[in-house]
């Protein structure tokens, strides 16, 4: 059966919102208005009600407990204030910060303004496949060092970092350790006390919830993490970010991660599924894709490769009709290679001929087969435009004769 086009297979830029997580949020933007900072009257409870429901449903998904859960506008703006928040209010303790040059620039450019405030950080370089490990952490650490900041899953190439090890790491060493969990939230499971984390950065849009709504754990024992907030005003959420609640995207959040975590087995295995169909597919079809990332410690929805000799470019625009992303040319319009490619090893080429499929939720195995009949048209079609291919496919015959 045809499938209905345009494909969407970039679930790890954003999700469509679920039906039910919309049914969910629908009467907040109605008869359900208040201000849930509004303590004189029923509309304002009611809404408070709704916060509280959803601050509980995120802490429990955490291991948390509901009062460390910051509610913010995403992903970006958690990173901004553990990072920034953090490493100011420990300023005294010392002035190391330790990431990854793989992380999300949302990780990245607060680091960049610690460093402006004359903080030191290093950016560790991951292995082959994209990970950090524990025992790099380790030989990072100084006496001066205040903060760890490592992704729990890579939003290009999905690998996943060993976050508990890393984190009991940390502990050992009296170090704050924090993980931007936006990709892997509600996909693979997470404890804060298990493995040990002191701030957690999620995001709703990640998870087929609403875009705008965000949230930061913020442990309060063991150690307590004091952060300084980044937005002065009411003193809402702990006095850690003052400004009205989003409720309609909290609810939604809520509602998300709720229907996440019990449909979450069944769906990471039928998504995995129509991952390796594809990477399948493409292995039997076409000559040479090589993947980026790691094979088995990845994301389930997530299939980053290369098309040696084909640029990303052209491709998607040949391929217009299937929504993916290039692994070249990420956040801006840049033709900049992937930070992250290059950081695992890719060359210039390589990084350029590279394609993220990010497979979700709503995604069926006839959009999978209609995607990789068009890959399996176009991508030789490229090459053989390609004067390099022909060279390479040349080149054994006059090796052997
Ligand atoms: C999407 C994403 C972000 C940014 O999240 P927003 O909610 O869009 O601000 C940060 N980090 C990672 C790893 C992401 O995938």
């Amino acid at each position: 059966m045809a499938p209905k086009l345009p494909i969407f297979l970039d679930n790890h830029s954003t999700t469509p919102v679920d039906p039910q997580v919309l049914e969910a949020m629908l009467p907040y933007f109605g008869a359900v208005f208040g201000n849930a900072a509004s303590r004189s009257h029923v509309f304002g409870w009611k809404a408070e009600a709704a916060v509280t429901e959803a601050r509980e449903t995120l802490a429990g998904a955490l291991g948390a407990a509901p009062k460390e859960v910051v509610f913010t506008s995403g992903a970006t703006e958690s990173n901004n204030l553990a990072l920034l928040g953090a490493a100011r209010a420990y300023r005294r303790k010392g002035n190391h910060v330790v990431t990854s040059v793989a992380e999300h620039n949302a990780v990245l450019d607060p680091c960049r303004q610690l460093e402006r405030e004359g903080f030191e950080v290093s950016y560790l370089l991951p292995d082959r496949t994209g990970m950090t490990s524990a025992a790099a952490v380790e030989a990072a650490l100084t006496d001066r060092t205040v903060l760890v900041s490592l992704m729990a899953a890579n939003n290009e190439i999905g690998t996943l970092n060993p976050i508990g090890e890393i984190g009991r790491v940390c502990k050992l060493r009296g170090v704050l350790f924090h993980t931007d969990a936006s990709q892997s939230f509600g996909k693979v499971p997470i404890d804060v006390n298990a493995m040990a984390l002191d701030l957690v950065s999620i995001t709703a849009h990640k998870l087929y919830g609403p875009k705008g709504a965000g949230a930061l754990y913020v442990r309060s024992a063991n150690p307590r993490v004091k952060l300084l907030p980044l937005l002065h005003g009411g003193g809402h959420e702990m006095g850690l970010r003052s400004g009205t609640l989003n409720v309609p995207g909290i609810v939604g959040f809520g509602a998300a991660v709720r229907l996440a975590l019990r449909q979450r087995e069944a769906e990471q295995k039928r998504v995995a599924g129509l991952r390796d169909r594809l990477h399948r597919g493409l292995n039997e079809r076409l000559e040479g894709v090589t993947l980026n990332g790691h094979p088995t410690e990845r994301l389930a929805g997530n299939l980053n490769v290369a098309f040696p000799y084909v640029e990303s470019e052209p491709l998607m625009m040949d391929l217009k009709e299937v929504a993916v992303s290039s692994g070249s040319a990420c956040t801006s319009a840049s033709l900049e290679p992937s930070h992250v490619l290059r950081s695992i090893g890719l060359s210039d080429e390589l990084a350029h001929s590279s394609i993220r499929f990010g497979i979700g939720r709503f995604n069926t195995e006839e959009e999978i087969d209609y995607t990789l009949e068009r890959l399996a048209e176009l991508v030789p079609k490229l090459r053989a435009r390609s004067p390099a291919w022909q060279v390479a496919q040349g080149a054994p015959k006059i090796a052997a004769s």
